[in-house]
């Protein structure tokens, strides 16, 4: 989706419009492993404004996606909304002056000729809304590491103490004992 800059004036305006997620998936997949795909398009609402040179983009995105569980590896629905701002002045201010107006919490960028691109905005924005680790849920209890029964459906006959590496390394520590 590309904006006219022409068009956009003082007036705030709405705009609701889809995003492929085809590239987005694409970027997701890079990787050893695939964390999470897309479902379809990234709904974006978007309310646009001039102030001087500079433009205002605000808005949300509202994704339907999947993810594989990091612990133990069940597909989980993981859609996500997230909202964003972005600040977008003219690249003819030049890089010292850009580099002053960023601030933490707002999203700054350069724009140039008389269009604005917003699908490199949506792209990185879905990727910030899935930079996290993949979980099912918070406690899930992943995979027995001996015999791969997913605990969160029951338990194993495997020891439990086995199950924590760092017991693990406990457990073999000799422990010199006073003659
Ligand atoms: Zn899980
Ligand atoms: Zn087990």
């Amino acid at each position: 989706m590309r904006l006219r800059v022409d068009d956009i004036t003082a007036e705030a305006r709405e705009l609701t419009f889809p995003e492929p997620e085809n590239e987005i998936n694409r970027m997701l997949g890079v990787g050893a492993v695939r964390d999470y795909r897309l479902d379809g398009p990234v709904q974006v609402n978007l309310t646009y404004y001039r102030a001087g040179t500079e433009l205002f983009l605000q808005g949300e995105i509202s994704a339907a996606a999947h993810g594989s569980c990091a612990r133990c590896a069940e597909e989980f629905d993981a859609s996500r909304m997230r909202s964003f701002r972005y600040v977008l002045a003219p690249r003819s201010i030049g890089d010292d002056a850009a580099a002053a107006m960023r601030t933490e919490d707002l999203e700054f960028t350069l724009y140039d000729g008389d269009e604005v691109d917003l699908s490199p905005l949506i792209r990185e924005q879905a990727l910030l809304a899935y930079s996290t680790r993949p979980l099912c849920r918070e406690e899930c209890r992943g995979l027995c590491s001996r015999c791969g029964v997913n605990l969160n459906e029951g338990s194993c006959a495997c020891p439990t103490e086995t199950r924590d590496p760092r017991l693990a390394v406990l457990r073999n520590l000799k422990v010199r004992r006073p003659d």
